[in-house]
């Protein structure tokens, strides 16, 4: 008999008779004799809808506020399925974040979990019963509603699983596992039956959305056995593992991970002395705009152009900020796009192979893709390319990379 923790995301409980469905699902490991907690997510649509109607009320709603509203949808799923279980005759019980006591700190919106009180899952469980937890919720030490981040679910999910030290915490999706890259823009990804949490952290870093990057970390830091699955297909999913395949069998690269959600800004002719990146990102750090990829040339004269990267919906603030920051510099203008997208190669097998970033760069070439910034760490490289490019950049980096399932062709 084993402790599991599931996870449901939204398509999967999206209608009542997927919501059946997972109640089907669920009974059938009780009945082979597992004990199971669950954390599900809003029906699909939902936290979108909701986010829309404080939208229409406000264009910067109050963030307490906001996770007041964001974390209904979640509470109306858990006492679904409770409903569903029980018509089948498995004792099941719902909670809220805040009925469990999933302490968070207070970032509405973004909140960390700090700590989970297991003592009232594991009387459930003892007592025979299903425990159902709303995912992506929490609640602060003053008691106020947090949430962790879009996609937060899987965090509550992996963060159960620590917590009760469960034997393998299981993400049911829309997807039959972790693919070399999105099956939705790729149609020859291929799935993978394994991952490190290295590389899995990267891609979800990197714009991968299968897992929430913070539920990664999780796992990584608490070695909790991790599984991606398809909730109404079977199969054994993606393992997210700490275990590096052989030299011989480890690809040099292992997925490819894209982000739409970028924009770039570039403040042009800055003096070229000591003390001028901080000028200029200091305002942006204090503005609450978090920074991503950062380029500075050396000077060919007195001057130099500095470029660096934000998250989409920081562009118009971050642009305000700038326009201030380089009169106050004397610098000779701010220039920017949002309409650009990172593609990122992930591979720890990168270590030990030289040449793949020129590789990358010679694929893209041959597809009159311009490169517009480039970044590198040990097990990635990153471009950064107009957007109108991004799936053609893609696809041609899977085929040239040997990553395409050729199965599917
Ligand atoms: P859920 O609602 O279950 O949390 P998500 O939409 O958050 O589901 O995540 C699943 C989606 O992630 C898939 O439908 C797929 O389009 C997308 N995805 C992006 N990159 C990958 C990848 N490398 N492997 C699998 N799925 C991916
Ligand atoms: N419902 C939340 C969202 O849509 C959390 C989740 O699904 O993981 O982001
Ligand atoms: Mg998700």
């Amino acid at each position: 008999m084993a402790l599991y923790v599931h996870k449901y995301g939204g398509t999967s409980v999206g209608t009542v008779e997927k919501i059946e469905g997972v109640a089907d699902k669920l009974k059938k490991f009780k009945d082979a004799g597992h004990d199971v907690v669950v954390a599900v997510s809003a029906m699909s649509g939902e936290t979108n809808r909701l986010i829309g109607l404080a939208n229409a009320i406000s264009d910067q709603p109050i963030p307490r506020e906001m996770d007041v509203l964001v974390s209904t949808g979640e509470q109306v799923t858990i006492a679904l399925l409770s409903m569903a279980l029980q018509k089948r005759g498995v004792p099941a019980r719902s909670y809220t974040g805040s009925q469990v006591m999933i302490l968070t700190d207070s970032a509405h919106m973004k909140a960390r979990i700090q700590d989970i009180d297991t003592d009232n899952i594991r009387a459930d469980l003892d007592e025979g019963r299903i425990v159902i937890v709303a995912g992506f919720q929490g609640c602060d030490a003053e008691g106020n509603i947090t949430t962790l981040g879009r996609g937060g679910s899987d965090t509550t999910g992996v963060a159960l699983a620590a917590a009760l030290k469960a034997d393998e915490c299981h993400i049911y999706t829309d997807v039959d596992g972790v693919y070399t890259t999105d099956p939705r823009v790729v149609d020859k990804a291929k799935r993978m039956d394994k991952i490190t949490f290295e590389e899995m952290l990267e891609m979800a870093s990197l714009g991968s959305k299968v897992l929430q990057i913070r539920s990664v970390e999780f796992a990584g830091k608490y070695k909790v056995p991790l599984r991606v699955l398809h909730s109404s297909k079977e199969g054994n999913g993606t393992l997210i593992t700490t275990e590096e395949g052989s030299s011989v069998e480890q690809p040099v690269i292992s997925g490819i991970a894209f982000n739409r959600d970028e924009a770039k800004l570039t403040v042009m002719g800055v003096p070229d002395i000591p003390g001028v990146a901080s000028k200029i990102l200091g305002p942006v750090g204090a503005a609450n705009i978090e920074v991503d990829m950062i380029v500075q040339n050396v000077a060919a004269d007195k001057t130099t152009d500095f470029t660096f990267t934000v998250n989409r919906v920081d562009y118009a603030k971050a642009e305000e900020v700038l326009t201030k920051v380089a009169k106050d510099l004397g610098a000779r203008e701010v220039a920017g796009a949002n309409d650009i997208a990172k593609v990122s190669l992930v591979g720890v097998g990168m270590r030990s192979h030289a040449g793949v970033a020129s590789k990358m760069f010679d694929v893209l070439a041959q597809e009159n893709i311009n490169i517009q910034i480039i970044s590198t760490s040990e097990i990635k490289i990153s471009v950064v390319v107009d957007e109108k490019y991004l799936e053609l950049a893609v696809r041609a980096l899977h085929t040239a990379f040997d990553l395409d399932d050729d199965k599917e062709s």
